[in-house]
């Protein structure tokens, strides 16, 4: 049996795990994500002590996951300085010689969702993280969508709920749906962090607003056969039905399909309980080696 090393990489922590080609995990650790000459170096350690013979990587972006891209394996511009322009996928590749999987954070967290979680066996799924930031991984005809770089999409323009007077948290957009709707956009318009919110009512019918509006757009655009909603915010659990509600709403009865009947079963919390990300990183790797 092969032995698979898989890493989320995140802008606040490195999550390190070692799996078989079934993906039960037997290691795993976690390092905080200093910077790329103290973080790295370590890791690859983890790894060679190991004697893993392939590996796969899920990395925060915006980072370069097409193969093509004279950049693959880089982080790019990122508010994290000390990581722009970063080689995270090389150290790796030349210190283990193993095949090194790399795509997005929110890419590897679909991918984990499409085989083992709540999407499981389908070929068009989006993945959707509302945490810290928002964004999307896509899965379309059992790719992941790279294109000119990755989906962006809690970039998204959305349109501003009545009554919220809101100053949009992203230093790029007037009013985009990470900006309006991540946590730390949640944490400043109220003055609390999300879960101590958990009971006020409107907090999570503005924030279940904003949500529906990311994903009318993706089921428009992208004809996912299943939407997974996941990231901390949505711990708050009762907002699912608002956001198929609202989203059926937006809508507006234009698309008639057997999924959009059964919306419980179509945009659905996470099936790997938080453990999409790990899961689908240990898949990426166990690809690569196939390759
Ligand atoms: P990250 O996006 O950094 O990988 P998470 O998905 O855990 O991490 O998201 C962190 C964000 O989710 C924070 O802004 C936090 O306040 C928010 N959050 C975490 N737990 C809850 C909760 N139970 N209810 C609402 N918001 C939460
Ligand atoms: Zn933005």
């Amino acid at each position: 049996m092969a032995k698979i090393g898989a890493i989320e990489a995140g802008g606040t922590k490195m999550v390190m795990a070692i799996g078989d080609e079934k993906s039960n995990i037997s290691e795993r650790e976690e390092i905080p994500t200093t910077e790329p000459k103290e973080c790295i170096p370590k890791m690859v350690e983890w790894f060679r002590l190991r004697n893993i013979d392939a590996l796969g990587i899920g990395a925060f972006g915006p980072t370069a996951v097409n193969p093509k891209d004279p950049r693959f394996g880089h982080i790019l511009i990122t508010p994290k300085t000390a990581w722009i322009n970063c080689d995270l996928r090389g150290p790796f590749l030349r210190e283990l010689n193993v095949p090194v999987g790399y795509d997005t954070d929110v890419n590897v967290a679909c991918l984990g969702e499409a085989v083992f979680g709540a999407a499981k066996g389908l070929s068009n799924v989006i993945y959707v993280t509302i945490g810290t930031g928002i964004g999307a991984g896509v899965m379309i005809e059992g790719n992941l969508l790279h294109g000119m770089l990755h989906a962006e999409a809690g970039h998204i323009h959305v349109e501003r709920v009545p009554g919220d007077d809101f100053k949009c948290n992203c230093p790029y957009h007037d009013c985009c749906l990470e900006g309006m709707a991540a946590g730390p956009a949640i944490e400043k318009r109220w003055g609390k962090k999300g879960y101590e919110l958990a009971g006020n009512d409107k907090v999570w019918d503005i924030e279940s607003s904003y949500i529906a509006q990311g994903v009318a757009t993706y089921i428009l655009c992208y004809s996912p056969q299943k939407i997974v909603l996941g990231g901390g915010v949505m711990k708050q659990e009762q907002m699912f039905p608002q956001v198929r509600q609202k989203t059926l709403k937006l809508l507006g009865g234009y698309l008639v399909t057997p999924e959009l009947d059964d919306i419980d079963n179509y945009i659905v919390p996470a099936g790997c309980g938080g453990d999409q990300g790990i899961l689908g990183s240990l898949e990426l790797g166990r690809r690569e080696l196939e390759k």
